[in-house]
């Protein structure tokens, strides 16, 4: 078991650890006012060189992506962070808010300061009502407390935060969806670029980070770029594009484990041992068919790939999407491939939003051959028809405004690639794992 102190679930366990009063007793608030001593180019270097890469699933680097805001605009210039956690397997950004809303709140402080903006919009999941409470909670008392409002700490800074409640859609995380959704609209991703930095929120610069980040950015303004750098791993020395991938991460480990739950590790842990020492292993001690390395559309690891390190390259040079979200979702030997990928089709032809045929109807293609397959209906010409629908050219990837039909083409192509044989196998037996209830609504 590594010896890895938590950092940014320290506070998780206190008693009333979502309060101010408690957060401030911790020393909360501190790294904000380190800031505001600083000036924003001073802070937005710090973050740059620390070299934190954004939690939300692209790992794009966070300070980086801040400097890509135009140089002396006018303003309004807008934060919106990004709490509509919805990627299957992932619930770490529902736990800092529920527990610890004051650590993510004073991130997005900072980088409010830090990117000269007034106005931050946090963006929350319909569907976390518990962390919707703690939150207008957390923010009232900010506003009470003059951490928030006018002239914060009397720096002449001055901060407004507000809370958006998501509508329930899987594209509403999407950061253009979610712009659109927060203007009011329907969440149809926007074409980019322009990327969000020039032009996002109301048209104007926006910078869109996710929840898991802005704690990062309090704890590195906390402890420093030392502390942060020390933690994870370092770029590749054969690849120059590589940013490494330091810092804590926390690592949603579900599905067919013994000790489901968030865990903070070091960026760069394996599979095997984020199941065996933190998981407590596959229950009744049955074997692991498949791991899903980080949400539902990176793809899988093979049985053989376990010692695959959960940084942002590691899951990508054995042929997953990438690190994602780090939700790990364990499947054990008992569990059907063909079923599990199904389920995943299943969801994505349900979020795409139809503003893309490709996605549209690709989505809605996988499910259906997967249905059938499924129903003992299969052909063995199937397989690489879906392997053509999810990843042929001129199909699916590539061609689309967001990147939901990637995510939801790459885990059935690699699927098939990792279990042919599986699938062959079921579709040579004829046999059908569908139960008469999934029956109702089905294709
Ligand atoms: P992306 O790589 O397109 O962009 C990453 C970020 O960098 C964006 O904020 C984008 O605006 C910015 N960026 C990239 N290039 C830029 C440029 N040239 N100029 C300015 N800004 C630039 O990825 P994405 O579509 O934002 O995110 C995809 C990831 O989201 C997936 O890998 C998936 O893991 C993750 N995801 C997460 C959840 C969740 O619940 N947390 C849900 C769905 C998907
Ligand atoms: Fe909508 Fe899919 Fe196009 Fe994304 S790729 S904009 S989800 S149709």
């Amino acid at each position: 078991m590594s010896t890895y102190e938590p950092v940014l679930l320290a506070r998780i366990h206190k008693e009333q650890s979502h309060t101010l009063d408690s957060y401030l007793a911790d020393g909360g608030y501190e790294s904000f006012k380190k800031a505001l001593g600083m000036t924003p180019v001073e802070v937005t270097t710090l973050v740059k060189d620390s070299g934190l890469r954004g939690r939300g699933g692209a790992g794009f680097p966070t300070g980086l992506k801040w400097t890509f805001l135009p140089k002396d605009h006018p303003g309004p210039i807008y934060l919106a962070v990004n709490g509509d956690e919805s990627e299957p397997g992932t619930f770490n950004n529902r736990i800092l808010l529920e527990k610890d809303p004051h650590q993510v709140l004073e991130g997005i402080a900072i980088s409010c300061y830090a990117i000269r903006s007034n106005t931050a919009y946090l963006y929350l999941r319909y569907e976390y009502g518990a962390a919707w409470r703690a939150l207008q909670k957390a923010v009232a008392e900010c506003y009470e407390r003059g951490i928030f409002g006018k002239n914060v700490f009397g720096s002449g800074f001055d901060l407004d935060v507000r809370l958006h409640r998501g509508a329930a859609a899987y594209i509403c995380g999407e950061e253009t969806g979610l712009i659109e959704s927060l203007e009011g609209k329907r969440a149809w991703p926007r074409i980019k670029p322009p990327f969000p930095a020039i032009e996002g929120l109301f048209r104007k610069p926006t910078i869109v980070n996710n929840i898991e980040t802005m704690a990062c950015v309090t704890q590195i303004l906390k402890r420093g770029i030392d502390w942060f750098k020390s933690i994870g791993v370092p770029p590749d020395p054969n690849n120059p594009r590589d940013a490494g991938s330091y810092g804590p991460k926390l690592y949603c480990l579900s599905g067919h484990v013994n000790k489901p739950g968030c865990y903070e590790v070091p960026l760069g842990i394996t599979a095997r041992q984020l199941i065996e020492e933190y998981g407590g292993g596959v229950p009744g001690g049955r074997g692991i068919k498949a791991v899903v390395p980080g949400g539902i559309s990176m793809g899988f690891l093979a049985p053989s790939e376990l010692d695959t390190p959960l940084d942002f390259n590691g899951p990508g040079k054995v042929g997953c999407l990438g690190l994602g979200t780090a939700a790990v979702v364990v499947i054990d030997d008992q569990t059907s491939m063909v079923d599990v990928v199904y389920n995943t089709a299943r969801f994505f032809a349900h979020e795409s939003c139809g503003q893309c045929t490709p996605c549209r109807e690709g989505t809605n293609w996988m499910q259906r051959i997967l249905h059938r397959i499924r129903s003992g209906q299969g052909r063995m010409e199937d397989l690489d028809l879906l392997l053509e629908v999810s990843g042929g050219i001129g199909m699916m990837p590539g061609t689309t405004i967001c990147g939901l039909a990637d995510g939801a083409g790459w885990p059935v192509k690699n699927a098939i690639r990792k279990f042919r044989s599986e699938f062959e196998e079921y579709i040579q037996s004829g046999r059908s794992t569908i139960k008469p209830c999934e029956l109702i609504g089905a294709h």
